[in-house]
């Protein structure tokens, strides 16, 4: 609006006083929140990219991705768009086909918005190399398996590539959630086996978790990152534990999503206080638009469940794909509509469970979602997984659309009373027992000392 603003002042004032009120703009604009927001993820950004130099990084002209489905074919196109050779294996022959007819899908696409020229698509889809077998991968410099979340599935291709691969080659696993070091025990070259954990779409995403085993030597660390960077992503390193950064804090606000439906909230209205906060779309919308299928099954074979979600897939409701899941959908319609139904099944699970129902203001949405993370941050930040905040920041707003004008779940915190963060975690604490309200300890020391600091200010 401002610039709007300065046009027409261009248009209708004289050029002194024109440039005066754009320069009054320009003061006001500079010391919003959004304004130091951005700054702050500006710097975040090139100080992640940042890693120990000492050793040099390796270049990369050749790469293996193991793995044709959803991430696979997502993390070949990341490289053949930066001009890399591609070679991408898939030991189910049909997946291998879906894979290739979905990257020319894809291309075809972007060709058709007019985002890439025919001769540009052609190129990058020519630099991705089929493959059914594994030894046609020996060749390369650097390989990402993307195969199924399974540590033995995983376990058995990096026993494999240990044994057909050069020295001197990385192995990297995009996994999700599992043990870094676990995989790399499976070979005997532990110092080359790391995570490169993209998000879906690979091709578009640009948070790449680059995940630091307790072996994993500082020149292949900063390998990976310079090759992430050459594929136009934001590189954030991070160490080993469940769910890394990113998927780590994801689990604290989820777990903390079930709840408050439970407890009064439609999935709308918690989808609104997302979208009033700044997020693009609520995470129940979200989660109809990617399928709720995929992690129902995940789940079951990991013997796990999750009340509302399992129920909804039990009775087929994938989300957009079947017209129905926590919403439903009109025929050829992606609009989310509240169903009758949906509010039935909460409340059975509800009385089942003996949750007494309340009203549920929005603010109370987004404290007892956001609160979570940012104390998971904190215990992140303590264990030495991230290195900085700001890498905290960078994760969530590149790998999980976090509003870029708040500046990341951890930016937002320090502009935040903390204290009252604290007191909220250990009110819901002491009604809960659950462990992710305890507030970590050096959110409590920071809090402490910042209103020490008022005080005596
Ligand atoms: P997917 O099921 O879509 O694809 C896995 C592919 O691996 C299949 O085509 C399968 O045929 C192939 N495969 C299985 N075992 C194999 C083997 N031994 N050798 C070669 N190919 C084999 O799974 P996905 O969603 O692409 O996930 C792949 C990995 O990426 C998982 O570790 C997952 O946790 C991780 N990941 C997924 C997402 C996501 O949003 N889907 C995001 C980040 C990371």
């Amino acid at each position: 609006m401002a610039v709007v603003d300065a046009l027409r002042n261009a248009a209708t004032l004289s050029p002194q006083e024109a440039l005066e009120r754009e320069r009054q703009s320009f003061a006001i604009l500079r010391a919003s929140p959004e304004s130091a927001a951005l700054r702050h993820l500006f710097f975040a950004e090139r100080v992640a990219a940042k890693v120990d130099r000492s050793t040099g990084a390796t270049d990369i002209k050749t790469v293996g991705v193991i793995g044709a489905g959803t991430m696979g074919r997502g993390i070949a196109m990341a490289f053949a768009n930066a001009g890399l050779a591609v070679h991408l294996f898939d030991a189910d022959p049909e997946a291998l086909a879906r894979g290739l007819d979905a990257i020319a899908a894809t291309y075809g696409s972007a060709v058709n918005r007019g985002s890439l020229s025919a001769q540009t698509a052609d190129q990058a889809r020519s630099a991705i190399q089929p493959h059914s077998e594994l030894p046609q991968l020996a060749d390369c410099d650097l390989v990402v398996e993307a195969a199924f979340e399974d540590l033995a599935v995983k376990q058995s291709i990096f026993a494999a590539l240990d044994a057909i691969m050069r020295p001197g080659a990385i192995l990297a696993s995009n996994t999700s959630y599992l043990d870094i070091d676990t995989i790399a025990s499976a070979t005997r070259r532990p110092e080359a086996v790391l995570g490169l954990h993209f998000f879906s779409p690979a091709q578009v995403m640009k948070l790449v978790e680059v995940v630091r085993g307790a072996a994993t030597a500082p020149d292949v660390v900063q390998t990976a990152v310079a090759l992430a960077k050459r594929l136009g992503k934001v590189p954030v390193v991070v160490g080993v534990c469940p769910g890394f950064v990113g998927n780590r804090m994801l689990g604290a606000r989820n777990a903390e999503l079930v709840d408050l439906l439970l407890a009064g909230a439609s999935p709308m209205q918690v989808d609104a206080a997302f979208t009033a906060f700044g997020w693009a779309m609520g995470p129940f919308a979200m989660q109809d638009m990617a399928g709720l299928d995929i992690s129902w099954r995940n789940r079951r074979a990991q013997g796990e469940s999750l009340p509302v979600a399992d129920d909804l897939c039990a009775a087929g409701r994938f989300g957009q794909k079947t017209g129905a899941g926590y919403y439903r959908y009109e025929t050829g319609s992606r609009t989310p509509m509240p169903d009758p139904e949906v509010a039935a099944l909460i409340g059975r699970i509800a009385a089942e469970r003996g949750v007494v129902t309340r009203s549920i203001s929005d603010r109370e949405i987004i404290e007892r979602t956001l609160y979570p993370m940012i104390n998971e941050g904190f215990r992140i930040l303590e264990e030495g997984i991230a290195a900085r905040a700001s890498d905290i920041d960078l994760v969530w707003v590149h790998g999980y659309g976090f509003p870029r004008a708040l500046g990341g779940p951890l930016h937002w915190a320090h502009r935040q009373d903390l204290g009252a963060i604290v007191a909220s975690l250990s009110a819901w604490h002491d009604e809960t027992g659950k462990a992710i309200f305890q507030p970590a300890a050096s959110l409590v020391a920071l809090a402490q000392s910042t209103s020490n600091r008022e005080t005596s200010s």
